[in-house]
C-alpha cells in the first residue's frame, strides 16, 4: 500500500509538479550584462549579452571585417564559446562578419530569419567532349557583378556549416533560458512573412523581417529590434496581448526616421533607447526625427557613433538602488539628440551600403 501510495505521489509530482516548476521564471541569481559593441563608422550591429549563469549570446556581427572587433569583445569578457549566434535579417551590416566570427570561435547555436540569400549553384558545364587530354581544372570562381551580391551570405552560410552549430529557424514565442534568471524571447518575425510589394516607403522587406528579441531578467527588461521599422512594430501592436513595455530598447534600424513610431514607443515607454549606429553612415542615422520621438516620449538616449561601446548591467532588482546601469566606453561632448544629415535615403536599395 505505502509503495503504491509512495509511487502515485512520485508519479503525480512528475507530472504536474515538475512542469509547474518548470515554468515559473527562475529567481535572479547575478549580474546581467549587455554589450551593444562600436562596430562603426560605417554602420553596422553586433550585441552580447552574457547572463547571470555566464550563457552568452551573440546578436548579429557587423559588417565584413569587423570580426576582429567583436572576436576581440568576446576575449575581454571571457566568452570562450558563444550558446547562441542570432543574425536577425540577412544585411551585410549585420552578418557581413558573421563568418569571421564563427571561424573564430566555438559556436553551440545559431538562430536566423530563415531567409535564404544563397547564390544559386552553377549549373553543371556540359560533359567532357571525346578524345581531349584531361581538362585543366575550372579557375576559381571571380567576383562578378551579378554573383557578387549575396556573397556575404555564402560566406555565412558556409562558416555556419564549418562550425558544426545548431541551426535552427527563430519561431515567435519561443523562450529561450540563459540561466541565472535570464529569458529570451523571440517576437518577430511573424508569418506570413512581409514582401517587396507590401513594403511603404521607406521599407524593405529584409529590414521588416528581423528577428525582434526581448530580454527579461527579473524586474529588468529590454528589446532588441534589429531592423525593423514602423510597419513590423504596427504588426506586433496588433497583438494586444504581447508586452511590450520594456526598460531598455536597442530602436530599430540605427535610428532610421522610418522606424520607432510614436504609437510603438507609446507602448514601450522605453526609459532608455540605444542606438547603435556609425558615424560615417551615409543615411542620415540617426534621424533627427527618430530623436525628437524618443525626447518626446522621455527616454534617454545612447550612441555608439558618439560613445563608444554602450554597457547595460542589473542584477534583475531595483529595491535596493538603481535597477540597472549604463555606461559607455568614451564620454562625448557631441550633442546626442541632434541626428545627423542623409546623404541618401535609407529607403533606396535596401537601407545598406551596397
Ligand atoms: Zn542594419
Amino acid at each position: 500500500m505505502l509503495v503504491l501510495l509512495l509511487g502515485a505521489g512520485g508519479f503525480g509530482f512528475w507530472k504536474y509538479g515538475l512542469p509547474w516548476l518548470r515554468s515559473r521564471p527562475p529567481k535572479p541569481s547575478g549580474e546581467l550584462q549587455v554589450h551593444v559593441l562600436d562596430v562603426g563608422p560605417i554602420e553596422g550591429d553586433s550585441i552580447l549579452i552574457i547572463s547571470p549563469a555566464g550563457k552568452s549570446v551573440l546578436i548579429d556581427a557587423g559588417d565584413a571585417g569587423k570580426g576582429k572587433v567583436v572576436l576581440d569583445a568576446l576575449k575581454r569578457y571571457k566568452v570562450e564559446r558563444l550558446d547562441y549566434f542570432i543574425a536577425t535579417h540577412p544585411h551585410p551590416d549585420h552578418i557581413g562578419a558573421a563568418d569571421e566570427v564563427l571561424s573564430g570561435i566555438k559556436v553551440a547555436n545559431v538562430i536566423d530569419n530563415g531567409v535564404d540569400l544563397s547564390t544559386p549553384a552553377p549549373v553543371a558545364s556540359a560533359k567532357p567532349k571525346k578524345g581531349k587530354a584531361v581538362a585543366p581544372p575550372p579557375p576559381p570562381p571571380k567576383k562578378s557583378k551579378t554573383k557578387g551580391v549575396n556573397n556575404f551570405f555564402d560566406e555565412y552560410r558556409d562558416a555556419l556549416k564549418q562550425n558544426g552549430a545548431q541551426y535552427e529557424k527563430a519561431a515567435p514565442g519561443k523562450k529561450y533560458d540563459l540561466g541565472g534568471g535570464a529569458i529570451l524571447t523571440v517576437l518577430a518575425p511573424s508569418e506570413p512573412f512581409f514582401t517587396k510589394d507590401q513594403m511603404k516607403t521607406g521599407g524593405n522587406d529584409i529590414n521588416a523581417n528581423s528577428i525582434v528579441l526581448r530580454l527579461d531578467y527579473g524586474d529588468f527588461s529590454m528589446l532588441f529590434m534589429g531592423d525593423a521599422e514602423a510597419q513590423t512594430e504596427e504588426r506586433l501592436l496588433g497583438k494586444s496581448d504581447l508586452d511590450l513595455k520594456t526598460n531598455v530598447i536597442k530602436i530599430g534600424h540605427h535610428g532610421s526616421k522610418y522606424a520607432t513610431s510614436e504609437n510603438f514607443l507609446k507602448r514601450v515607454q522605453p526609459e532608455a533607447a540605444i542606438i547603435s549606429d556609425g558615424a560615417w553612415n551615409r543615411y542620415g542615422h540617426p534621424a533627427q526625427s527618430a530623436l525628437d520621438r524618443l525626447k518626446a516620449a522621455n527616454a534617454k538616449v545612447w550612441r555608439t557613433d558618439l560613445q563608444g561601446e554602450v554597457t547595460i548591467t542589473t542584477k534583475g532588482r531595483g529595491d535596493s538602488g538603481k535597477l540597472y546601469e549604463i555606461k559607455t566606453a568614451k564620454e562625448t561632448k557631441e550633442d546626442v539628440w541632434a541626428g545627423r544629415e542623409a546623404m541618401k535615403d535609407d529607403s533606396s536599395r535596401s537601407g545598406f551600403i551596397a
